[in-house]
């Protein structure tokens, strides 16, 4: 099968079609109208087997996550989605794997309403770029440079799911079946808090989505913002799954240092926690409270209102 006729079985005229698509796949660039009053945000996120997926992870899932996570960027500026391109490289032409991941990726597509513009296909090792390219009012982006000493800090969804699924891949635990469905689709098909992270834009002071782990994402922000946090270890949200199958210790250690659960965490100042409430409900998204902005630059923890140092150092595989 030669490039272009792979381009067009799979990627072609597929998916969310936008009226603001002045051209798309088939010519040397593609032309998009951006809206007046918004900035383009844009991102871009690759995935490489061996690195970032296992050789055998389900095709559907590495598809839609592929896009999942470049969303999560978007949510985390407050952004809305509008046009991606694909940068794919491949091993063969294998068309079962193109028809699972193209499938997987225009679930998402569909969904966030993204438009395919265009991309580049190559042969080589199997990976997956995607650049993301969102719409937000000028302005009003949620950046990590603005939390403020005695602002709130949330986070939406549960933690630490997507790391534990991980090490069900990895054979570390065996657990019922029930939660594994449920952790490996947490790792798979990761939820970007799109429609949350739009609500958030006048409201948040700063935001950031939860890629490698809570306790160095929000370093990211504390960084950024000159500004230091303590966390109430006792609020972190754990989900049923989680708690079940390892220790209270374990379970701990994976909300606050597992990666992958594509989270939101945001800091909210005093004056807008109402507004906040209303806008997330609206959002369907559950989130809660965990801690606080302070001066200085450390990242403080507090369990069971006594200060304490996690020991993160004890989960080997950590
Ligand atoms: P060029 O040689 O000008 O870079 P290509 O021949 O690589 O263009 O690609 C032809 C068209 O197909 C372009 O519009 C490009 O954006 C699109 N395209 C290539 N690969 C992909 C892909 N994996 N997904 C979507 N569009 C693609
Ligand atoms: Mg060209």
């Amino acid at each position: 099968m030669k490039e272009f006729q792979l381009i067009e079985k799979y990627f072609l005229n597929r998916g969310q079609k936008r009226r603001d698509v002045l051209l798309d796949i088939g010519d040397d660039c593609a032309l998009v109208e951006p809206a007046s009053g918004k900035s383009i945000a844009i991102s871009c996120d690759t995935l490489v087997e061996g690195v970032h997926f296992f050789a055998d992870m389900p095709a559907h899932a590495l598809g839609y996550k592929s896009l999942a996570v470049n969303l999560s960027d978007l949510a985390a500026m407050g952004a809305e989605p509008a046009w991606m391109t694909l940068a794919l490289s491949l091993p063969n032409v294998d068309e079962q794997w193109l028809s699972e991941f193209s499938n997987g990726l225009f679930e998402a597509a569909e969904y966030y309403q993204v438009a395919l513009i265009g991309g580049d296909t190559t042969r080589g090792p199997r990976c997956i770029n995607i650049t993301i390219n969102g719409q937000v009012p000028k302005g009003k982006a949620l950046k990590r440079s603005a939390a403020k000493v005695g602002d709130w800090i949330y986070v939406t969804g549960t933690l630490g799911d997507s790391a534990l699924g991980l090490d069900l891949l990895r054979g570390v635990y065996q657990v019922a079946p029930q939660f594994k469905d449920y952790l490996l689709n947490r790792h798979y098909y990761p939820t970007p808090r799109v429609l949350a992270g739009q609500s958030l834009r006048g409201l948040a002071s700063s935001a950031i989505d939860l890629s490698d782990g809570l306790v160095s994402d929000i370093g990211h922000i504390l960084k950024a913002s000159n500004v230091g946090a303590v966390i109430d270890a006792n609020q972190i949200p754990i989900s049923t799954a989680l708690a079940s199958c390892v220790s209270e210790e374990q379970a701990l250690a994976y909300a606050l240092t597992g990666g992958e659960d594509y989270e939101l965490l945001f800091t909210v100042p005093e004056s807008e926690r109402g507004a906040i409430d209303t806008a997330l409900l609206h959002a369907g998204v559950k989130f809660v409270k965990i801690g606080q902005i302070c001066a200085g630059d450390k990242l403080k923890f507090t369990l069971d209102g006594k200060p304490f140092t996690p020991d993160f150092k004890g989960f080997e595989h950590f």
